[in-house]
Protein backbone atom coordinates (compact mmCIF):
# COMPACT_ATOMS: atom_id res chain seq x y z
CA UNK A 1 0.00 0.00 0.00
CA UNK A 2 1.89 3.16 -1.15
CA UNK A 3 1.41 6.88 -2.34
CA UNK A 4 2.69 7.48 -6.21
CA UNK A 5 3.34 11.11 -7.00
CA UNK A 6 3.26 11.15 -11.05
CA UNK A 7 5.14 14.11 -12.78
CA UNK A 8 3.56 14.88 -16.23
CA UNK A 9 0.05 14.48 -17.85
CA UNK A 10 1.45 13.94 -21.14
CA UNK A 11 0.81 10.60 -23.11
CA UNK A 12 3.02 8.58 -20.73
CA UNK A 13 1.40 10.25 -17.80
CA UNK A 14 -1.81 9.24 -18.74
CA UNK A 15 -0.80 5.64 -19.06
CA UNK A 16 1.10 5.70 -16.09
CA UNK A 17 -2.43 6.82 -14.26
CA UNK A 18 -3.91 4.70 -15.50
CA UNK A 19 -2.14 1.60 -14.85
CA UNK A 20 -1.43 2.70 -11.22
CA UNK A 21 -5.09 2.73 -10.72
CA UNK A 22 -5.59 -0.87 -12.02
CA UNK A 23 -3.28 -2.50 -9.14
CA UNK A 24 -4.94 -0.65 -6.09
CA UNK A 25 -3.30 -3.11 -3.83
CA UNK A 26 0.09 -1.56 -4.11
CA UNK A 27 -0.88 2.37 -5.57
CA UNK A 28 -3.38 2.69 -3.07
CA UNK A 29 -3.25 6.21 -3.62
CA UNK A 30 -2.28 8.32 -6.69
CA UNK A 31 -1.48 12.16 -7.22
CA UNK A 32 -0.63 13.77 -10.53
CA UNK A 33 1.07 16.80 -10.76
CA UNK A 34 2.24 18.81 -14.26
CA UNK A 35 2.61 22.31 -15.71
CA UNK A 36 -1.47 22.46 -17.41
CA UNK A 37 -3.05 21.33 -14.32
CA UNK A 38 -6.39 20.62 -16.96
CA UNK A 39 -4.55 17.58 -18.56
CA UNK A 40 -4.16 16.00 -15.07
CA UNK A 41 -7.88 16.71 -14.52
CA UNK A 42 -8.63 14.94 -17.80
CA UNK A 43 -6.51 11.93 -17.02
CA UNK A 44 -8.21 11.66 -13.34
CA UNK A 45 -11.95 12.20 -14.96
CA UNK A 46 -10.63 9.08 -17.59
CA UNK A 47 -9.40 6.88 -14.30
CA UNK A 48 -12.37 7.47 -12.91
CA UNK A 49 -14.48 6.54 -15.03
CA UNK A 50 -12.63 3.56 -16.41
CA UNK A 51 -11.79 2.19 -12.89
CA UNK A 52 -13.45 3.95 -10.38
CA UNK A 53 -10.26 5.21 -8.87
CA UNK A 54 -9.68 8.80 -7.65
CA UNK A 55 -6.83 10.69 -8.48
CA UNK A 56 -5.77 14.07 -6.58
CA UNK A 57 -4.53 16.63 -9.42
CA UNK A 58 -2.16 19.69 -9.07
CA UNK A 59 -0.78 22.07 -10.50
CA UNK A 60 3.70 22.03 -10.24
CA UNK A 61 6.40 23.61 -12.41
CA UNK A 62 8.67 20.96 -11.76
CA UNK A 63 11.88 23.20 -13.14
CA UNK A 64 11.47 24.79 -9.56
CA UNK A 65 12.38 22.59 -7.04
CA UNK A 66 11.29 24.60 -4.52
CA UNK A 67 7.49 23.85 -5.40
CA UNK A 68 8.29 20.46 -6.15
CA UNK A 69 9.29 20.37 -2.41
CA UNK A 70 6.74 21.95 -1.35
CA UNK A 71 4.08 19.78 -2.73
CA UNK A 72 6.34 16.70 -1.91
CA UNK A 73 5.83 17.99 1.24
CA UNK A 74 2.32 18.50 1.33
CA UNK A 75 1.96 14.89 -0.10
CA UNK A 76 4.73 13.13 1.36
CA UNK A 77 4.34 10.09 -1.17
CA UNK A 78 6.74 7.03 -1.53
CA UNK A 79 7.78 7.42 -4.97
CA UNK A 80 7.55 9.91 -7.34
CA UNK A 81 7.62 8.82 -10.94
CA UNK A 82 9.28 11.61 -13.54
CA UNK A 83 6.86 11.04 -16.99
CA UNK A 84 7.36 15.18 -17.80
CA UNK A 85 10.45 15.84 -20.19
CA UNK A 86 13.88 14.85 -19.62
CA UNK A 87 14.74 18.14 -18.67
CA UNK A 88 13.10 18.23 -15.41
CA UNK A 89 15.24 14.78 -14.49
CA UNK A 90 17.89 16.86 -11.86
CA UNK A 91 15.36 18.89 -10.79
CA UNK A 92 13.40 16.36 -9.48
CA UNK A 93 16.17 14.28 -8.38
CA UNK A 94 17.26 17.33 -6.08
CA UNK A 95 13.70 17.33 -4.95
CA UNK A 96 13.42 13.80 -3.79
CA UNK A 97 17.00 13.99 -2.35
CA UNK A 98 15.36 17.23 -0.23
CA UNK A 99 12.58 15.52 1.04
CA UNK A 100 13.57 11.99 1.07
CA UNK A 101 12.06 10.14 -1.58
CA UNK A 102 12.39 7.48 -4.09
CA UNK A 103 12.98 8.52 -7.78
CA UNK A 104 11.94 7.20 -11.26
CA UNK A 105 12.23 7.93 -14.70
CA UNK A 106 12.28 6.88 -18.52
CA UNK A 107 14.50 9.19 -19.86
CA UNK A 108 17.84 10.10 -19.23
CA UNK A 109 18.41 13.69 -18.43
CA UNK A 110 19.13 16.51 -21.47
CA UNK A 111 20.46 19.74 -21.21
CA UNK A 112 17.99 21.78 -23.13
CA UNK A 113 20.26 24.07 -24.64
CA UNK A 114 22.43 21.09 -26.27
CA UNK A 115 20.84 17.27 -27.46
CA UNK A 116 23.24 14.91 -25.18
CA UNK A 117 22.34 11.69 -24.51
CA UNK A 118 24.69 10.61 -21.87
CA UNK A 119 24.00 9.71 -17.91
CA UNK A 120 27.01 11.42 -16.52
CA UNK A 121 24.68 14.08 -15.23
CA UNK A 122 22.40 11.69 -13.56
CA UNK A 123 25.06 9.34 -12.10
CA UNK A 124 26.50 12.42 -10.20
CA UNK A 125 23.64 11.66 -7.89
CA UNK A 126 25.04 8.29 -7.01
CA UNK A 127 26.94 9.24 -3.83
CA UNK A 128 23.57 11.44 -2.36
CA UNK A 129 20.85 8.99 -3.37
CA UNK A 130 23.27 6.27 -1.63
CA UNK A 131 24.22 8.53 1.78
CA UNK A 132 20.42 9.67 1.91
CA UNK A 133 19.47 6.17 2.02
CA UNK A 134 16.96 6.33 -1.31
CA UNK A 135 17.08 4.54 -4.79
CA UNK A 136 16.68 6.11 -8.22
CA UNK A 137 15.59 3.82 -10.65
CA UNK A 138 16.54 5.57 -14.64
CA UNK A 139 14.63 4.56 -17.83
CA UNK A 140 11.62 2.51 -16.73
CA UNK A 141 9.63 3.20 -19.94
CA UNK A 142 10.61 0.44 -23.10
CA UNK A 143 13.22 1.11 -24.51
CA UNK A 144 15.44 1.95 -21.90
CA UNK A 145 13.80 -0.08 -19.98
CA UNK A 146 12.18 -3.29 -20.62
CA UNK A 147 14.73 -4.00 -23.58
CA UNK A 148 17.52 -3.50 -20.29
CA UNK A 149 14.88 -5.66 -18.72
CA UNK A 150 15.32 -8.30 -21.48
CA UNK A 151 18.83 -7.80 -21.75
CA UNK A 152 19.31 -9.10 -18.10
CA UNK A 153 17.02 -11.76 -18.43
CA UNK A 154 18.59 -12.90 -21.55
CA UNK A 155 22.18 -12.91 -19.75
CA UNK A 156 20.42 -14.49 -16.38
CA UNK A 157 19.07 -17.32 -18.18
CA UNK A 158 20.19 -17.62 -21.30
CA UNK A 159 23.94 -17.26 -22.15
CA UNK A 160 27.24 -17.31 -20.22
CA UNK A 161 28.57 -14.88 -22.88
CA UNK A 162 26.01 -12.01 -24.75
CA UNK A 163 28.52 -11.16 -28.06
CA UNK A 164 26.09 -8.87 -29.90
CA UNK A 165 23.29 -6.78 -29.37
CA UNK A 166 20.93 -5.47 -31.72
CA UNK A 167 18.51 -3.98 -30.05
CA UNK A 168 15.13 -2.83 -32.61
CA UNK A 169 12.35 -0.77 -32.52
CA UNK A 170 9.46 -1.02 -35.00
CA UNK A 171 6.62 0.99 -35.20
CA UNK A 172 3.93 -0.43 -37.78
CA UNK A 173 1.39 1.35 -37.09
CA UNK A 174 -0.38 4.28 -39.23
CA UNK A 175 -2.13 7.72 -37.68
CA UNK A 176 -3.18 9.42 -41.20
CA UNK A 177 -1.30 11.83 -40.01
CA UNK A 178 0.84 13.85 -43.00
CA UNK A 179 3.19 14.39 -40.21
CA UNK A 180 3.58 13.62 -36.17
CA UNK A 181 5.78 12.13 -33.70
CA UNK A 182 4.55 9.38 -30.92
CA UNK A 183 6.29 10.79 -28.10
CA UNK A 184 7.34 14.29 -27.30
CA UNK A 185 7.61 16.07 -31.02
CA UNK A 186 10.53 17.89 -29.36
CA UNK A 187 12.26 14.97 -27.86
CA UNK A 188 11.83 12.52 -30.43
CA UNK A 189 13.47 14.99 -32.88
CA UNK A 190 16.45 15.99 -30.90
CA UNK A 191 17.05 11.86 -30.44
CA UNK A 192 16.68 11.37 -34.38
CA UNK A 193 18.50 13.92 -35.82
CA UNK A 194 21.78 13.62 -33.72
CA UNK A 195 24.77 11.33 -34.85
CA UNK A 196 23.97 7.93 -34.98
CA UNK A 197 26.96 6.18 -32.65
CA UNK A 198 27.42 2.28 -31.79
CA UNK A 199 29.68 0.30 -29.42
CA UNK A 200 32.21 -2.13 -31.27
CA UNK A 201 35.20 -3.81 -29.28
CA UNK A 202 35.01 -1.32 -26.18
CA UNK A 203 34.65 2.12 -28.50
CA UNK A 204 31.96 4.22 -29.82
CA UNK A 205 31.80 4.43 -33.42
CA UNK A 206 30.10 7.37 -34.68
CA UNK A 207 27.94 7.62 -37.82
CA UNK A 208 26.17 10.34 -40.16
CA UNK A 209 22.81 10.66 -38.64
CA UNK A 210 20.18 7.44 -40.08
CA UNK A 211 22.93 7.04 -42.79
CA UNK A 212 22.89 3.10 -41.97
CA UNK A 213 20.02 1.06 -42.39
CA UNK A 214 19.32 -2.45 -42.75
CA UNK A 215 16.04 -4.49 -43.64
CA UNK A 216 14.82 -6.58 -40.54
CA UNK A 217 11.59 -9.36 -40.84
CA UNK A 218 9.41 -8.34 -38.25
CA UNK A 219 7.52 -11.89 -36.50
CA UNK A 220 3.63 -12.26 -36.64
CA UNK A 221 3.25 -10.45 -39.64
CA UNK A 222 4.71 -7.65 -39.44
CA UNK A 223 6.86 -8.42 -42.07
CA UNK A 224 10.19 -6.67 -43.13
CA UNK A 225 10.96 -3.43 -42.61
CA UNK A 226 13.86 -0.63 -42.71
CA UNK A 227 15.37 0.05 -40.02
CA UNK A 228 17.77 2.97 -39.29
CA UNK A 229 20.69 3.01 -37.17
CA UNK A 230 20.58 5.73 -34.68
CA UNK A 231 22.12 6.28 -30.92
CA UNK A 232 19.85 5.06 -27.74
CA UNK A 233 20.40 5.80 -24.44
CA UNK A 234 20.22 2.34 -23.01
CA UNK A 235 23.72 1.25 -24.81
CA UNK A 236 25.52 3.35 -22.85
CA UNK A 237 24.68 1.59 -19.27
CA UNK A 238 24.12 -2.29 -21.10
CA UNK A 239 27.74 -1.98 -22.43
CA UNK A 240 29.08 -1.86 -18.82
CA UNK A 241 26.72 -4.47 -17.81
CA UNK A 242 26.40 -7.26 -20.43
CA UNK A 243 29.37 -10.02 -19.78
CA UNK A 244 31.49 -10.64 -22.66
CA UNK A 245 30.02 -7.62 -24.95
CA UNK A 246 31.73 -7.00 -28.38
CA UNK A 247 29.16 -5.23 -30.36
CA UNK A 248 25.89 -3.17 -29.23
CA UNK A 249 23.62 -1.29 -31.93
CA UNK A 250 20.30 0.34 -31.72
CA UNK A 251 17.66 0.29 -34.90
CA UNK A 252 14.78 1.67 -35.31
CA UNK A 253 11.81 2.06 -38.17
CA UNK A 254 10.98 5.46 -39.97
CA UNK A 255 8.59 5.65 -42.25
CA UNK A 256 9.95 7.16 -46.05
CA UNK A 257 6.93 10.04 -45.69
CA UNK A 258 8.13 10.89 -41.84
CA UNK A 259 12.05 10.40 -43.38
CA UNK A 260 10.86 13.13 -46.43
CA UNK A 261 9.46 15.39 -43.73
CA UNK A 262 12.25 15.53 -41.35
CA UNK A 263 14.88 16.14 -44.28
CA UNK A 264 12.73 19.35 -45.24
CA UNK A 265 12.38 20.93 -41.87
CA UNK A 266 16.11 19.72 -41.34
CA UNK A 267 16.96 21.96 -44.26
CA UNK A 268 14.89 24.75 -43.58
CA UNK A 269 16.11 25.07 -40.09
CA UNK A 270 13.28 24.22 -38.18
CA UNK A 271 14.84 21.51 -35.92
CA UNK A 272 16.86 24.28 -34.79
CA UNK A 273 17.36 24.09 -30.87
CA UNK A 274 19.15 27.25 -30.53
CA UNK A 275 17.05 30.67 -30.39
CA UNK A 276 16.45 32.73 -33.69
CA UNK A 277 15.37 35.81 -33.00
CA UNK A 278 11.96 36.87 -34.62
CA UNK A 279 10.93 40.72 -34.23
CA UNK A 280 12.52 40.83 -31.51
CA UNK A 281 11.52 38.02 -29.32
CA UNK A 282 14.03 34.84 -29.37
CA UNK A 283 12.33 31.27 -30.60
CA UNK A 284 13.87 28.21 -30.84
CA UNK A 285 12.47 26.96 -34.14
CA UNK A 286 12.15 23.26 -32.72
CA UNK A 287 9.96 24.12 -29.97
CA UNK A 288 8.06 26.36 -32.47
CA UNK A 289 7.49 23.29 -34.37
CA UNK A 290 6.15 21.22 -31.64
CA UNK A 291 3.65 23.78 -30.72
CA UNK A 292 2.14 23.10 -34.50
CA UNK A 293 2.54 19.44 -34.75
CA UNK A 294 -0.02 16.88 -33.05
CA UNK A 295 0.00 16.24 -29.37
CA UNK A 296 1.33 12.77 -28.97
CA UNK A 297 -1.66 12.32 -26.63
CA UNK A 298 -4.05 13.36 -29.51
CA UNK A 299 -3.09 10.39 -31.75
CA UNK A 300 -4.86 7.60 -29.51
CA UNK A 301 -7.85 7.36 -31.28
CA UNK A 302 -6.55 7.78 -34.98
CA UNK A 303 -3.56 4.87 -34.62
CA UNK A 304 -4.02 1.20 -35.96
CA UNK A 305 -1.41 -1.49 -36.07
CA UNK A 306 1.32 -2.97 -33.72
CA UNK A 307 4.65 -1.92 -32.37
CA UNK A 308 7.54 -4.55 -32.30
CA UNK A 309 10.34 -3.84 -30.00
CA UNK A 310 12.85 -6.36 -29.14
CA UNK A 311 15.92 -7.18 -28.30
CA UNK A 312 18.46 -9.93 -30.70
CA UNK A 313 21.23 -11.17 -28.90
CA UNK A 314 24.22 -13.27 -30.44
CA UNK A 315 27.13 -14.98 -27.71
CA UNK A 316 27.42 -18.46 -26.63
CA UNK A 317 25.99 -21.02 -23.25
CA UNK A 318 27.87 -24.30 -22.90
CA UNK A 319 30.41 -23.28 -25.04
CA UNK A 320 27.82 -23.68 -28.27
CA UNK A 321 26.60 -19.80 -30.29
CA UNK A 322 23.33 -19.30 -29.67
CA UNK A 323 20.92 -16.38 -30.88
CA UNK A 324 17.91 -15.60 -29.09
CA UNK A 325 14.97 -12.87 -29.84
CA UNK A 326 13.00 -11.53 -27.23
CA UNK A 327 10.44 -9.03 -28.29
CA UNK A 328 6.86 -7.41 -27.38
CA UNK A 329 4.05 -6.83 -30.02
CA UNK A 330 1.90 -4.11 -28.91
CA UNK A 331 -2.07 -3.12 -30.53
CA UNK A 332 -2.24 0.41 -30.82
CA UNK A 333 -6.26 -0.09 -30.94
CA UNK A 334 -6.00 -2.21 -28.09
CA UNK A 335 -4.21 -0.18 -26.20
CA UNK A 336 -6.77 2.74 -26.98
CA UNK A 337 -9.46 0.55 -25.82
CA UNK A 338 -7.87 -0.59 -22.76
CA UNK A 339 -6.67 3.28 -21.88
CA UNK A 340 -7.09 6.09 -24.33
CA UNK A 341 -3.89 6.14 -25.96
CA UNK A 342 -1.97 4.80 -28.68
CA UNK A 343 0.62 1.99 -28.12
CA UNK A 344 3.94 4.25 -27.88
CA UNK A 345 2.24 5.78 -24.88
CA UNK A 346 1.21 2.99 -23.44
CA UNK A 347 4.64 0.39 -24.16
CA UNK A 348 6.18 3.44 -22.11
CA UNK A 349 3.25 4.00 -19.32
CA UNK A 350 3.13 0.40 -17.91
CA UNK A 351 7.09 -0.67 -17.79
CA UNK A 352 7.07 2.82 -15.75
CA UNK A 353 4.08 1.95 -13.83
CA UNK A 354 5.86 -1.95 -13.03
CA UNK A 355 8.96 -0.17 -12.02
CA UNK A 356 7.24 1.55 -9.40
CA UNK A 357 5.63 -1.14 -8.47
CA UNK A 358 9.21 -3.42 -8.44
CA UNK A 359 10.20 -0.62 -5.96
CA UNK A 360 7.30 -0.24 -4.11
CA UNK A 361 6.98 -3.69 -3.21
CA UNK A 362 10.61 -3.98 -2.37
CA UNK A 363 11.40 -6.34 -5.00
CA UNK A 364 13.54 -3.42 -6.49
CA UNK A 365 15.16 -1.23 -4.26
CA UNK A 366 18.66 -0.63 -3.04
CA UNK A 367 20.26 2.88 -1.97
CA UNK A 368 22.12 4.46 -5.22
CA UNK A 369 21.22 5.08 -8.66
CA UNK A 370 20.22 2.59 -10.78
CA UNK A 371 19.50 1.37 -14.40
CA UNK A 372 17.08 -1.42 -15.05
CA UNK A 373 19.35 -4.38 -15.82
CA UNK A 374 21.21 -4.06 -12.52
CA UNK A 375 18.12 -5.98 -10.71
CA UNK A 376 16.56 -8.92 -11.03
CA UNK A 377 14.54 -9.55 -14.55
CA UNK A 378 12.43 -12.40 -12.97
CA UNK A 379 9.85 -10.49 -11.36
CA UNK A 380 10.04 -7.33 -13.66
CA UNK A 381 9.54 -10.24 -16.57
CA UNK A 382 6.62 -11.73 -14.82
CA UNK A 383 5.14 -8.57 -14.36
CA UNK A 384 4.91 -7.41 -17.94
CA UNK A 385 2.92 -10.91 -19.00
CA UNK A 386 0.56 -10.11 -16.51
CA UNK A 387 -0.25 -5.84 -17.33
CA UNK A 388 -0.72 -5.84 -20.74
CA UNK A 389 2.81 -5.88 -22.72
CA UNK A 390 3.39 -10.25 -23.08
CA UNK A 391 7.00 -10.95 -24.48
CA UNK A 392 8.21 -13.93 -26.55
CA UNK A 393 11.18 -15.30 -26.36
CA UNK A 394 12.99 -17.38 -29.73
CA UNK A 395 15.85 -18.62 -30.97
CA UNK A 396 15.52 -17.38 -34.73
P1 LIG B 1 4.35 14.76 -23.60
O1 LIG B 1 4.96 15.95 -24.24
O2 LIG B 1 3.09 14.19 -24.12
O3 LIG B 1 4.12 15.05 -22.03
C1 LIG B 1 5.07 15.68 -21.23
C2 LIG B 1 4.33 16.25 -20.02
O4 LIG B 1 5.30 16.85 -19.15
C3 LIG B 1 3.32 17.32 -20.40
O5 LIG B 1 2.15 17.11 -19.64
C4 LIG B 1 4.02 18.60 -19.97
O6 LIG B 1 3.18 19.65 -19.57
C5 LIG B 1 4.80 18.12 -18.76
N1 LIG B 1 5.86 19.06 -18.45
C6 LIG B 1 6.77 19.60 -19.29
N2 LIG B 1 7.56 20.47 -18.64
C7 LIG B 1 7.13 20.47 -17.35
C8 LIG B 1 7.53 21.15 -16.19
N3 LIG B 1 8.53 22.04 -16.20
N4 LIG B 1 6.87 20.91 -15.04
C9 LIG B 1 5.84 20.03 -15.00
N5 LIG B 1 5.41 19.36 -16.06
C10 LIG B 1 6.06 19.57 -17.23
O7 LIG B 1 5.49 13.64 -23.59
P2 LIG B 1 5.31 12.06 -23.45
O8 LIG B 1 4.25 11.77 -22.45
O9 LIG B 1 5.23 11.49 -24.80
O10 LIG B 1 6.75 11.64 -22.83
C11 LIG B 1 7.00 11.75 -21.44
C12 LIG B 1 8.40 11.26 -21.12
O11 LIG B 1 8.53 9.89 -21.49
C13 LIG B 1 9.51 12.00 -21.88
O12 LIG B 1 10.58 12.22 -21.01
C14 LIG B 1 9.92 11.03 -22.96
O13 LIG B 1 11.27 11.21 -23.36
C15 LIG B 1 9.74 9.71 -22.21
N6 LIG B 1 9.59 8.55 -23.12
C16 LIG B 1 10.32 7.42 -22.83
C17 LIG B 1 10.20 6.32 -23.65
C18 LIG B 1 10.90 5.05 -23.28
O14 LIG B 1 10.60 4.01 -23.88
N7 LIG B 1 11.80 5.02 -22.32
C19 LIG B 1 9.38 6.33 -24.86
C20 LIG B 1 8.58 7.52 -25.02
C21 LIG B 1 8.72 8.60 -24.17
P3 LIG B 1 2.39 20.58 -20.64
O15 LIG B 1 1.23 19.73 -21.04
O16 LIG B 1 2.04 21.79 -19.89
O17 LIG B 1 3.35 20.83 -21.79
Amino acid sequence: MAHVLIIGAGGVGSVVAHKCAQVPSVFSQISLASRTKCKCDAIAASVMARTGIDIATFALDADRVADSVALIDQLKPDLLLNVALPYQDLALMDACLKTGVDYLDTANYEPPDEAKFEYKWQWAYRQPFEKASLTALLGSGFDPGVTNVFCAWAQKHHFDEIHELDIIDCNAGDHGQHFATNFNPEINIREITQRGRYWEHGEWVETDPLSWSMTYDFPEGIGPKKCFLMYHEELESLVLHLKGLKRARFWMTFSEQYLTHLRVLENVGMTRIDPVDYNGTPVVPLQFLKAVLPEPASLGPLTTGRTCIGCLLKGIKDGRQKQLYIYNICNHEDAYREVGSQAISYTTGVPAMIGAMMMLTGAWKRPGVWHMEQFDPDPFMAALNQHGLPWQAIEP
